[in-house]
């Protein structure tokens, strides 16, 4: 085999390698900031120069790194400045970035204990840090996965397998077909992943009660079916579109009384736990039996870092494990992939960690803060510009909207197309609507009136068109 690295000057010739990429990743963020959010047709026209065929032998490992940068970094969405408000993106705290570099080589695997025993106490701290940080019941355990659609996956499949056990039927062994009906209650803004992980556990889309919305697209409790013991509830802390959040206290309260099963999807809105002026949104939250929740969004850790968050911990373990029995460690260590789909798995837990280290308990609650702040801010700006603001801006979501449908569109395609800030779109009861999500730890207040300039240069464009 070919050596990509001679051995003999392998250290001098992997660290002059980093040092390029060091070199690449400097320029980068000290660009990112001024980074046209439009990459441009020109940037965008050399992407093709990546369509080639497999080469049929080595390429020089500078000469790689050299055309990554030179192509791709232009080509980037550069959504660690402070003016990218598209999805709910959030930004990358430094520190996180950095102990992630470390751990990326590292190259941990962190399935077991014995693999990697930083990678199971890093675990084992944040879990412990999270579960005070938000205030969850005490044995709660989290698993560490790739973003919220996962770890929604996991805790959806722990409440089937639990309501099926329930019933005498072990779904672990025997499957879906023929078993006891379980029900499944959703609200009628469910986000896409919450459908997505239905319809591969087996529950289905198309079979769900969907209890309806208010106009800020929070569940009815009081609209909500009966429910009983077959029943799985899942609720939302922190709308994708309007950062709303579900009645959680009154929806546990029914869902216990019945001996149902409440997963939350709290992918954006549940480190709303960490802030004095915000823990009122998430009321009751600490009832349910799981939570889903991103950290690469509100939390700003790098992508990908999502976290399964269950008050039950052999329910978790029997049902990622398949195996209906409770392995949980190996003599007194943890093995981080009994609460994962995944076995193999990167060490993600190495830069939540070290974000939740140098951030400490306030600078968490400072991050949300500060967030929730300039959507405020945002929103308020731009209604005394003119332009309407869909949603009670109660966390880090905005949602805006000019005079008409057709000026909507057209102000969000020329936002898109200026390139000094970007947002998304999204349709809102019906309407179409400019979404702005203030994600990153890195949007300052100057960020905020340089998108409030962007919003009016934008909508008197689409008016001279
Ligand atoms: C983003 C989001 C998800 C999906 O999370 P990923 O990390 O992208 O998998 C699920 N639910 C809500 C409410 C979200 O905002």
């Amino acid at each position: 085999m070919t050596q990509i690295i001679d051995n003999a000057n392998g250290l001098n010739e992997f660290g002059a390698l980093l040092d390029q990429a060091r070199e690449y990743a400097g320029a980068y963020i000290n660009a990112a900031n001024d980074q046209s959010l439009n990459p441009g047709a020109a940037a965008l026209a050399r992407l093709s120069e990546f369509d080639i065929p497999l080469p049929d032998g080595p390429t020089d490992a500078s000469e790689m790194l050299a055309q990554l940068h030179d192509i791709g970094s232009p080509t980037t969405l550069p959504s660690t400045g402070g003016r990218y408000f598209g999805f709910v993106n959030g930004g990358a705290h430094p520190p996180a970035l950095a102990a992630k570099w470390l751990s990326d080589i590292w190259d941990q695997n962190a399935a077991f204990y014995v693999m990697s025993p930083i990678a199971a106490k890093l675990e084992d701290v944040c879990e412990r840090w999270i579960v005070e940080l938000l205030g969850l019941p005490k044995h709660t355990v989290a698993g560490f996965v790739g973003g919220t659609s996962p770890a929604i996956a996991a805790g959806l499949v722990t409440a089937r397998n639990e309501l099926l056990t329930k019933q005498g039927w072990d779904v672990v062994t025997r499957g879906l077909f023929g078993a006891p009906q379980i029900r499944v209650v959703v609200g009628a803004q469910a986000h896409g992943a919450v459908y997505k992980a239905l319809s591969y556990i087996g529950l289905g889309r198309d079979r769900v009660e969907i209890v309806p919305a208010d106009d800020q697209g929070r569940m009815i409790a009081e609209k909500m079916p009966k429910l009983d013991a077959h029943t799985l509830v899942v609720a939302q802390a922190g709308d994708v579109n309007s950062g709303a959040f579900d009645p959680l206290d009154a929806i546990c309260d029914k869902a216990q009384k019945a001996g149902a099963w409440v997963h939350v999807d709290g992918a954006l809105g549940l480190w709303a736990g960490a802030s004095k002026n915000k823990r009122g949104l998430l009321r009751g939250f600490e009832k349910a039996d799981s939570w889903a929740v991103d950290a690469h969004k509100t939390l700003n850790a790098p992508y990908d870092c999502g976290i399964i968050l269950c008050r039950h911990p052999e329910k978790l373990a029997a049902a990622m494990q398949a195996s209906g029995s409770y392995l949980q460690r190996t003599d007194g260590e943890r093995d981080g992939m009994y609460y994962v789909p995944e076995m193999s798995r990167r060490a993600r837990a190495t830069e939540l960690w070290a974000l939740l280290k140098t951030m400490g308990r306030s600078g968490v609650e400072e991050l949300v803060d500060q967030l929730c702040e300039r959507a405020e801010s945002l929103a308020e700006g731009l209604k005394a510009r003119g332009f309407q603001i869909k949603n009670h801006v109660v966390f880090n979501q905005v949602l805006v909207a000019c005079e008409t449908p057709k000026l909507t569109r057209a102000t969000l395609a020329n936002i898109q197309q200026g390139g000094e800030i970007w947002c998304g779109g999204a349709t809102w009861h019906d309407q179409p609507v400019i979404r702005a999500s203030i994600c990153s730890w890195a949007t300052t207040q100057a960020d905020i009136e340089r998108a409030i300039q962007a919003f009016c240069a934008a909508r008197e464009r689409a008016k001279n068109q």
